[in-house]
């Protein structure tokens, strides 16, 4: 064990006691105290993560914008407090055949969360990002596993929190950071018996493996790992035939934005052989040689996309229908790339359902309906679906619109994966593989509720509960009162 790792174990620990006895309000401060940190050195931090990502300043800008929204959205919901979930049942000695007791319930902090951020989000899936903000929010502790494609971005992160956390008089260690080269500081902060859950985005490798590991802890703690998907988009043929160009338009500007590095890059499109779709992939293709080549992440990203992109192509019945035809002027370039295969040897090959992360996109060419609807029935967990339908096509094939409802987190008609909206609404996560749990989500307020759990007290004197289950409601918070929602 990590003698550094055991330390701020150990203070994490001492820092969780005391935070939990802190006022809403306080908590509200720290948040808000964060969001002006990052908001001060926005222009450091976008600078830093440019150096180490590739990716443009544009783009960060917009990121970091989002990332102060989550931290103003936790601090507001804290300001609120109807989000620990009170319930009060309240006592009837008289019942018969035995009197009923007063019981209570509400939320409470699970202890240490320890945080894994993605390579491909600096701000708002890393150091300073959903799972950290929510996890502060709900009154745990905080350990971040610093991610190594960013170091210095994460460490800034990680010192604009500690900055807000002695502006605001937090304890000493609620919020740490942890670095080392390989998976062992990572492995050592997963088995650690202090804590008590892990969020983690990035690969699917990445999350099963601490998933297991955690799973096979004395104490097993819960895994949120938010990982990879291919995004299937249906594109239904009435649809192609109305709009073939324009949908075409929009989904070459899907999968090669940010050079196809987000998690909902639509990497998988589903269509029936026609006119339609011979219009949509014309478009798709032409677009595609002209997107130029652009640098990835890092070069393990990189190297990435260049195995599985090649490993997909050179799967039996696989054609390559365009790549990029502007010159790479860089090692680490991705060439944006669509190809398609026929439905037969996309349903007998496992190979082709795997994300590639970058701007690449694979057509599968269905004879008909029922052979869409058959290699629909074969796909996994996603975190996203997409329809591309008219009208008359949804309301004539509702059994494909429930057959994508139940195997993704996010449904969408006749849009785009890419692009998340921040919201209570939003759900970002959906069935395994996409997610560990898809009972919940890394993105939105109820991220919050992966990091507490509910617990009942029951004919506990009024004075020794906690403020949101105390007779006089003194928070005036929204509470199920003996089976009625108020105030
Ligand atoms: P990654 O390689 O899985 O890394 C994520 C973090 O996990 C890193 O800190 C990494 O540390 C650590 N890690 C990975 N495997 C580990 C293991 N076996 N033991 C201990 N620690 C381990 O992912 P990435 O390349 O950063 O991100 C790209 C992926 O993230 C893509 O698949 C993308 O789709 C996905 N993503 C998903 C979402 C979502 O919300 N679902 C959002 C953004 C990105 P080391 O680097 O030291 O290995």
């Amino acid at each position: 064990m990590d003698t550094n790792l055991e330390q701020v174990m150990q203070i994490a620990s001492v820092a969780f006691n005391r935070y939990k006895t802190f006022s809403r309000q306080q908590k509200a401060s720290f948040l808000y105290a964060i969001a002006d940190e990052i908001l001060a050195a926005s222009e450091a931090l976008i600078q830093q993560a440019k150096e180490e990502t590739n990716i443009s300043a544009t783009q960060l800008a917009g990121e970091l914008k989002r990332t102060v929204f989550q931290w103003h959205s936790f601090a507001r919901l804290l300001e609120e407090g109807s989000w620990v979930e009170a319930r009060i049942d309240t006592a009837n000695l008289e019942r018969l055949p035995v009197a009923k007791p007063d019981v209570r319930k509400m939320l409470q902090p699970l202890g240490i969360v320890a945080v894994f951020g993605a390579s491909n989000f600096p701000f708002a899936y890393s150091t300073l990002g959903g799972d950290t903000a929510s996890a502060l929010a709900a009154g745990c502790a905080v350990v971040v596993k610093g991610h190594p494609a960013h170091p210095l971005t994460s460490r800034l992160s990680a010192e604009l929190i500690l900055k807000a956390a002695t502006r605001t008089g937090m304890p000493e260690g609620l919020f740490a950071h942890v670095e080392g080269l390989g998976f062992e500081i990572g492995k050592e902060l997963v088995l650690h018996p202090l804590t008590k859950a892990v969020g983690f985005t990035g690969s699917l490798r990445g999350g099963r493996a601490l998933f297991d590991m955690a799973s096979q802890r004395p104490e097993p703690i819960p895994v949120f790992a938010e990982m990879g998907s291919i995004n299937p988009v249906i594109l239904m043929p009435e649809k192609l035939q109305n709009e073939g160009g324009e949908v075409a338009q929009r989904y070459l500007q899907s999968i090669t934005a940010g050079m196809g590095q987000f998690c909902t890059n639509p990497g998988l499109l589903i269509g029936v052989a026609g006119e339609g779709l011979d219009v949509f992939v014309k478009e798709l293709a032409n677009g595609m040689t002209q997107v130029a080549p652009a640098a990835m992440l890092n070069a393990g990203i990189y190297q990435n996309y260049e195995g599985k992109r090649t490993i997909v192509t050179s799967q039996e019945g696989v054609r390559i229908d365009a790549e990029s035809q502007l010159p790479k002027s860089g090692i680490i370039q991705a060439i944006p790339t669509l190809a398609s295969v026929d439905a037969t040897y996309f349903l007998s090959n496992p190979l082709l359902h795997q994300e590639v992360f970058g701007p690449f996109s694979l057509l599968v060419i269905c004879q008909d309906l029922a052979e869409m609807q058959k290699v629909i029935e074969h796909l996994e967990g996603q975190i996203s679906c997409t329809i591309m339908a008219t009208e008359q096509e949804l309301l004539a094939n509702k059994e494909i619109v429930e057959r994508l409802r139940a195997i993704s987190g996010r449904l969408i008609f006749n849009g785009v994966p890419t692009g998340v909206e921040v919201g209570y609404a939003m759900q970002h996560g959906g069935p395994y593989p996409a997610s560990t749990d898809a009972r919940f989500g890394a993105v939105g307020q109820d991220a919050i509720k992966r990091f507490v759990r509910p617990a009942s007290y029951q004919n506990c004197p009024d004075f020794l509960l906690p403020d949101e289950l105390k007779n006089d409601n003194p928070l005036g918070i929204w509470r199920m009162v003996d089976n009625v929602l108020t105030q």
